[in-house]
């Protein structure tokens, strides 16, 4: 089986020499369903990962805009239609200076099997742009997402592709986005998920992907007869993604401990209630200041920079700023200090030999595939209330997120159990995930 994988992984590098992000998420998911694939005879000839590892299509372009001061710039703009063989093509775009092909290409190689365990008929893409947010004005936030748009909207649309916000594209870029899509197109559609709610936005959209990881790991905890009520929990991130996971965890009971950005990170003994989280959520959505800042408000709180958080003891650890940010040195740390329970929020934060050390300690991990998939599940439910051109009550897309949640985890039970017991629910995630779209591009013959 090793030669198999090795044999594969080799024709994939070769294609893609430049690309280790790409290459981490292929490896991944090679070393789990390539021997499931090799256990059943339907897929015997068919070259299923290697053709699922090509893009459908893969679109990079210019994005000229003009800055205050009447400079023009240009950014490179991407998106990547991955796999459509259930649905359009779904996943958001990133705005960060790092964002290249490859970091794209494995978020969007992730998304089509997060997508299929959401059991709705999505596809996978994603896109974005090298260009960094942070600083700009509102106007020069405008005139790139204008500019952006230009391009992107010939090769999306509620049928086609249906991008949403990730890293840098929150609510303010996606108004700005569908803005020009409308404009352009002249039509009023779906085109666009995480819009505002009195122009075509789902409830809960903000928060589902925060909310969802924190029931994944309620539902990873209900395996153990535990739950996350009076757990300590150590949060990284304190975008999108983070605020939600601290706001559903502190509704369930827990302590949230800490918060970090790209300039390191904040740790609060007492926890960070839900006065302490509207300070932050002002903070960053309004003001965007810089994490720092909370030690001013609540000086009993430390501020450790250029660090992670995972040097903080804590029960559960939810991962939510960006791939590769937990490695081996910070998951011994977790280990040490007693952490049960390691639930991604963001994609791909926990590196291979970290995910092994938990694998190994047999702790409970969840892949962001699995635990952050409310996300863009909140994301279909919008495209299904568009479609319809209704509007679902809070109660009733919460209700649904939960179910989806529940969905997933017992998929990832189904075929991530281990002999022992054990769940290895990256193994779980990937073969689950991987099985509806295989199936679907079978069925629809060498496309
Ligand atoms: P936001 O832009 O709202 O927040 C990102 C947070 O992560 C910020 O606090 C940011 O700090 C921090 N961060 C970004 N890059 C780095 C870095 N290189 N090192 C340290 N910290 C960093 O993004 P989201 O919350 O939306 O996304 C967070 C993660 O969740 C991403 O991996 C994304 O792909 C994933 N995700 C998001 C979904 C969504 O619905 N939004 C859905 C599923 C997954 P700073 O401000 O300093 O850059």
């Amino acid at each position: 089986m090793k030669l198999k994988i090795e044999t594969f992984m080799q024709e994939v590098r070769a294609r893609n020499s430049h690309e280790p992000e790409f290459l981490q998420a292929v490896q991944e998911v090679a070393e789990t369903v390539i021997p499931y694939i090799a256990s059943k005879e339907i897929y015997n000839g068919k070259n299923i990962l290697l053709r699922m590892v090509e893009p459908e299509r893969a679109i990079s372009f210019r994005v000229p805009w003009i800055n205050d001061s009447g400079e023009i710039c240009v950014n490179r703009g991407y998106r990547i239609q991955m796999n459509s063989a259930i649905g359009p093509y779904k996943g958001g775009l990133r705005f960060h200076p790092s964002v290249n092909m490859s970091i794209l290409k494995f978020l969007a190689f992730e998304q089509v099997f997060k997508n299929s365990l959401t059991t709705l008929p999505m596809g996978g893409g994603k896109g974005g742009a090298d260009f960094d947010p942070k600083g700009k004005s509102d106007g020069e936030i405008m005139r790139f997402c204008h500019s952006f748009m230009g391009e992107l909207c010939r090769h999306i649309g509620p049928n086609t592709d249906v991008p949403a916000g990730d890293i840098g594209v929150g609510s303010r870029e996606i108004g700005f986005l569908f803005g020009m899509y409308r404009k352009i197109r002249n039509e009023f559609t779906g085109v666009l998920t995480g819009k505002g709610l009195s122009w075509g936005g789902s409830v809960i959209r903000p928060e589902a992907t925060g909310y969802g990881t924190v029931y994944f790991a309620s539902n990873m905890l209900a395996t153990k007869k535990d739950t996350i009520k009076g757990k300590i929990i150590s949060i990284s991130g304190s975008g999108n993604v983070a605020q939600y996971a601290a706001e559903k965890a502190n509704q369930l009971g827990a302590k949230v401990v800490t918060l970090s950005d790209s300039s390191g990170f904040i740790y609060d003994s007492d926890g960070i209630d839900s006065d302490k989280l509207a300070f932050v959520m002002k903070l960053k959505n309004e003001e965007r200041g810089r994490i720092d800042a909370y030690i001013k408000a609540y000086p009993n709180a430390t501020f450790h920079a250029n660090e992670t958080p995972w040097n903080i003891p804590c029960d559960i650890a939810l991962p939510c700023a960006t791939q590769n940010e937990l490695d081996d040195v910070a998951a011994e740390n977790l280990l040490k200090n007693g952490c049960i329970c390691v639930c991604e929020g963001a994609n791909m934060p926990t590196t291979p030999k970290a995910i092994a050390l938990f694998h190994k300690a047999e702790i409970l991990f969840a892949p962001g595939k699995a635990s952050n998939a409310g996300g863009v599940a909140t994301s279909g439910l919008e495209m299904t209330q568009n479609s319809l051109r209704y509007h679902w009550s809070r109660k009733e897309v919460d209700e649904k997120l939960q179910e989806i949640m529940e969905n997933i985890h017992s998929a990832c039970i189904t075929y991530g159990t281990n002999e022992n017991g054990y769940v290895d629910y990256v193994k779980g995630a990937n073969i689950a995930g991987f099985v509806k779209v295989a199936d679907a591009m079978i069925a629809q013959g060498v496309v």
